[in-house]
């Protein structure tokens, strides 16, 4: 893992399962060559699996770097179908997004495997995990947002060690807006941050909070909203989903973010 400066803000690009092997090199090419003088803060591009040998060599010489958007909690063995970090890292990612809301809802993954992948990935060393968390639309109706983002932090992050320089990136990302257009409201984002680092310095002390963590925002960020988020105090970055997927949209964003 690269010696990255924790102060950093980042902007982190989710491709989802949204571009085949073809369209995410070609839209790969053309960050490489939007982000060519962009030296700001830290640009991060999840393509999918069969993508990430590909964008890497894509981005050689580039400061763009690479994550996964799954990793699984073993090192090797008879796990069909999964990839493990040391895997990721041989394909050249220095990230790896673990319990995003969609993998969730569909493939039913629970805080108790988040847990397991983060361990593995924290055992590996060389990878950042981007743990998610958030809470979905009934449990914001009904006042348990709070409570949600406490619990899922307790779960994902219970007995975990954190040594050295290791970093944990925690992405608050709200199910009700992620995909859907509808954007928080800075200052909600801002009260959700501020939960969430208090919890984790319930859990691990201040100053490996300052020192380990960052906390970043997800949910329908675009060019047109991302104002809002600049400089507000406990979001270190955005998780961006849609507005990633083409270049000038995307450039935009970590533009107002990271400068
Ligand atoms: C995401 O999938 O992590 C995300 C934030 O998506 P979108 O920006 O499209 O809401």
């Amino acid at each position: 893992m690269k010696n990255k400066i924790i102060n950093n803000k980042i902007v982190v690009a989710n491709w989802k399962m949204r571009l085949s092997l073809k369209e995410s090199l070609i839209l790969a090419k053309k960050m490489k060559n939007k982000f060519k003088n962009f030296k700001s803060g830290e640009v991060v591009i999840c393509p999918n699996f069969l993508s990430l040998c590909h964008t890497k060599n894509i981005m050689e010489n580039s400061s763009i770097n690479l994550g996964s958007q799954n990793v699984f909690w073993e090192e090797k063995g008879s796990y069909t179908g999964e990839v493990s970090p040391g895997m990721l890292v041989e394909a050249g990612c220095e990230y790896a997004i673990i319990g995003h809301s969609e993998r969730r809802k569909y493939i039913l993954e629970n805080y108790e495997m988040i847990h397991q992948k983060l361990k593995a990935v924290l055992n590996n060393g060389k990878l950042v995990p981007i743990v998610c968390i958030g809470e979905n639309t009934e449990e914001r109706k009904t006042d348990q947002r709070d409570f949600i983002l406490t619990d899922q932090l307790y779960q994902a992050l219970s007995g975990i060690n954190i040594v050295g320089e290791q970093q944990i990136i925690i992405a608050y990302e709200p199910i009700w807006a992620i995909g859907s257009g509808i954007t928080i409201e800075p200052a909600e984002a801002k009260y959700a941050h501020k939960i969430i680092k208090l919890t984790l310095n319930d859990i691990f002390g201040m100053q490996v909070v300052k020192d380990n963590f960052r906390i970043i925002y997800g949910g329908s960020i675009n060019s047109r909203n991302v104002k809002g988020f600049v400089n507000i105090e406990d979001i270190d970055g955005l998780l961006v989903g849609g507005a990633s997927l083409d270049e000038d949209e995307f450039y935009k964003v970590a533009k107002a973010i990271l400068k």
